[in-house]
């Protein structure tokens, strides 16, 4: 069954990992599908082939999320290609982990800028748009580690719960406009953002998973599909964790 057929989606960060996966299950969802992508220049403009592929309207755009004004730029240039926009994933982001002891405060910045304020940029240059639509629903990335917190990811833990924040706060400025708002909190997805673990570590954290192994990009893409459908009409505001059972 095709969830949504007919709406344009945003996914910030799609070249690789967890956006990509997202970006591929909402065109097999129907959607049409509008992406970014940074540095991964090559992977960012394959992708857009491989979407089209499903019979949807699909481009990528080279857009930083943390930039304000190519925040904009951005969103103003979705609207004017596909003529509207109803879902938008905020999913870019880095880690850059270290204890707080040795944690600089440009590594602390940077994941402040990339991670929350890239959600803080997209939104609202989105606001109008979707209020005129009088419908749309939000979805940010956030992760386990913004509510439990993460020894040696203080920037990144710190990011992440902004994002709840930020999430529930929109969630009640918006309800009324029928513009919903969630949050969804992986656990240990295996992307090239995990990749970097060595082996023994991640066979730790495949243990201590209830579930027994570690997420895929399509776990966190089913996810999006069930808070960017009508199959959520009636839910705003929450954190779905989707971890395998970790924060149990
Ligand atoms: P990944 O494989 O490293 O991919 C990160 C993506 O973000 C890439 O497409 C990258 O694009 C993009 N990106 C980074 N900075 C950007 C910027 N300034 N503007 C636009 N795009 C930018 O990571 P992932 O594992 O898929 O993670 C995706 C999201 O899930 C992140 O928010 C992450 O924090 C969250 N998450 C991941 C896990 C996990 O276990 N993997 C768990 C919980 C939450 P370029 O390469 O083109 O620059």
């Amino acid at each position: 069954m095709k969830l949504l057929s007919g709406k344009t989606a945003l996914v910030t960060g799609a070249s690789k990992g967890i956006g990509r996966g997202i970006a591929l299950k909402l065109a097999e969802h129907g959607a049409n599908v509008a992406f970014t992508y940074l540095s991964s220049v090559e992977k960012g403009q394959a992708l857009e082939a491989e979407l089209a592929a499903f019979g949807i309207k699909a481009k990528g755009y080279r857009s930083d999320a943390s930039d304000f004004k190519a925040s904009e730029e951005l969103v103003n240039a979705i609207v004017s290609d596909f003529g509207s926009l109803e879902v938008i994933v905020n999913n870019a982001g880095i880690t850059r982990d270290g204890l707080l002891m040795r944690m600089t405060e440009e590594q602390f910045n940077e994941v402040i800028r990339i991670n929350l304020n890239s959600v803080f940029n997209v939104t609202k240059a989105a606001i109008r748009q979707l209020l005129k639509q009088k419908q749309g629903s939000i979805i940010n990335i956030s992760s386990v580690v913004g509510v439990k917190g993460n020894a040696g990811q203080a920037n990144y833990a710190a990011s992440k719960a902004g994002i709840i924040g930020f999430t529930k706060s929109v969630a009640l400025e918006l309800g009324s406009r029928n513009i919903r708002c969630n949050a969804i909190a992986p656990g240990f997805i295996e992307t090239e953002m995990t990749g970097v673990l060595n082996e023994e570590t991640v066979k730790q954290w495949r243990e201590a998973i209830p579930l027994k192994r570690g997420g895929t990009p399509d776990d966190v893409a089913n996810a999006v599909i069930f808070l960017g459908s009508e199959l959520s009409a009636y839910i705003t505001g929450q954190v779905l964790n989707v971890d395998g059972g970790m924060l149990t």
